[in-house]
């Protein structure tokens, strides 16, 4: 069901989304080789629950833990583990969390040390694909316009767009109406409309789209084992726009990235604090 959100409810949601924008940024900062994915987890964890909010995932539908952390070929859904992350490899760290309750969710690939050239360059593209979608997330527009976009911009680098899992619409629950695939076909689907809260979140594969799950029943992984990249904006429509609720500026604030990719997305200049 697609619920409309009031502007009120929108800047309640932002509150969600900025709690997770800024677990983000603190995992950006202990990101190195030798850390472990369950230490990472932890550390959400306490976070989230200092700045008054709650985890999103952990006991949603089983979820054991407060980040999903998908590593290399890991597409999303990937659960904490005592493996050590090591140099080269990327892990895409997905967030939920719950404040005046109204959900946040999103996520960010990082790159643990140097990674390899070709991998960087999934990386690029997915999070620009990330904006293509955001660009066409406006009334005038439909679903299927705005995956045609992500996918359109994808494929041309010969990458695979997952199918199997897709964006959604968010709010008092994580999945809300409408689901919001990053493939599609221009002019179909439903119309976006001002009120309607999306998370926006392209899966991209090196190689093929096709996906698979691990026998411990949540990890999804590229059939080929190539490596899968995932970026996940929480996004309003807003005066027929689209505005950004959540932001990767404490990322790049850890990382020492200077960046006015969100700057277009923004009425109001945004203030870390
Ligand atoms: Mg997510
Ligand atoms: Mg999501």
């Amino acid at each position: 069901m697609i619920i409309l959100k009031s502007s009120e409810e929108i800047e309640l949601m932002r509150e969600s989304a900025l709690i997770v924008s800024k677990t983000l940024g603190m995992i950006a900062g202990l990101l190195k080789p030798g850390i472990t994915t369950k230490k990472l987890d932890q550390l959400a964890e306490e976070f989230i629950r200092d700045h008054g909010a709650v985890p999103g995932f952990l006991g949603l539908y089983g979820c054991p833990s407060t980040l999903l952390t998908s590593v290399n070929e890991a597409v999303v859904h990937g659960l904490p583990t005592d493996h050590p992350l090591k140099e080269g490899d990327i892990v895409s760290i997905d967030c939920g969390a719950v404040l005046n309750e109204f959900y946040g969710d999103h996520a960010y690939t990082f790159e643990i040390g140097e990674i390899d050239p070709k991998t960087k360059k999934l990386l690029d593209v997915t999070k620009a694909s990330l904006y293509e979608g955001i660009r066409a997330l406006h009334v005038g527009n439909r679903i299927g316009d705005v995956g045609f976009a992500i996918q359109s911009f994808c494929e041309k680098e010969g990458y695979g767009v997952v199918r199997d899992l897709v964006g959604h619409g968010l709010g008092k629950k994580l999945h809300e109406g409408p689901e919001m695939p990053n493939f599609g076909r221009r002019g179909k689907g439903k119309k976006l409309v001002n009120g309607m809260t999306i998370a926006i979140e392209p899966m991209i594969n090196m190689g093929t789209h096709k996906v698979r799950t691990l026998k411990d029943g949540w990890t999804i992984v590229t059939n080929d084992l190539l490596p899968s990249a995932h970026f996940e904006h929480d996004v309003a429509i807003v005066n027929g726009k689209a505005e950004l609720l959540s932001t990767f500026q404490y990322i790049y604030e850890a990382l020492g990235i200077e960046s006015d990719e969100e700057d277009e997305f923004r009425t109001k200049p945004l203030v870390l604090n």
